[in-house]
């Protein structure tokens, strides 16, 4: 359990508290998870975009069930560019929004023949100016196929980010800038990594599990949500 040398935050909470804080609460999680990291399975860029973009309002785990098969069929991005989406669906069948998710993947691959020689572009634009991928892909692609440093904002990040008392904001996208302000950005990928780990085995999105939580006496949620 952290040694509780800065309150939890409360809406006067000073900007260099809540840094300190904010600093109190990632030790605490690197000791929790000191081996987080993406669950999703890829081994190229190409696999990570293309994971990442399935894994959209489904679990990791139902992607990492699908993709063995979907990458050995369809290796680089010249591979999916040659099929048709109703070629892919059997591959991702069991994933929700399949068919939405199999053209987008078709047209991504095309467009990276295209545009990119096949590669997955580095740049926030590039990577967003490709079908069905916003700023959260993007940032997921940036950060696990290439190490840049940002935070992609899910589900989980987000909720996490608010109970913690480190944003106000619903927007992903204010919520990563509040992220980005508040820690250094040597920590920005490992806390997107460790805030989702504690969001899926403690901090639930339904009921939280704030008895057996060791960030409690640093959480300003703690036992009110
Ligand atoms: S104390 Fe409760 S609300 Fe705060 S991080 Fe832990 S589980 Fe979530």
């Amino acid at each position: 359990m952290p040694a509780m040398t800065v309150k939890p935050r409360t809406a006067r909470e000073s900007k260099r508290n809540r840094r300190e804080r904010a600093g109190q609460i990632l030790a605490e999680l690197a000791r929790l998870y000191p081996d987080a990291a993406t669950e999703l399975d890829f081994e190229t860029p190409f696999q990570c975009l293309i994971a990442t973009l399935l894994s959209a309002q489904a679990t990791d785990v139902s992607v990492n069930l699908a993709t063995p098969a979907l990458f050995a069929a369809y290796p680089d991005a010249h591979a999916l560019a040659a099929a048709t989406p109703e070629e892919v669906e059997p591959y991702i069948r069991t994933i929700g929004l399949f068919r939405s998710k199999a053209r987008n993947a078709v047209a991504t691959a095309r467009l990276l023949v295209e545009r990119h020689g096949g590669e997955v572009p580095g740049t926030m634009e590039e990577l967003t100016a490709l079908p069905g991928v916003g700023r959260k892909t993007a940032n997921v692609v940036l950060a696990n196929a290439y190490g840049v440093p940002t935070i992609a904002v899910d589900t989980h990040v987000g909720r996490l980010a608010r109970r913690l008392g480190f944003s106000e904001q619903t927007d992903p996208d204010k919520v990563e800038a509040d992220l980005k302000e508040l820690l250094e950005p040597d920590d920005w990928i490992f806390a997107h990594h460790a805030l989702i780990f504690h969001g899926r085995r403690v901090c639930h999105a339904r009921k939280p599990s704030c008895a057996a939580c060791t960030l409690c006496p640093l959480c300003p949620s703690c036992g009110k949500v």
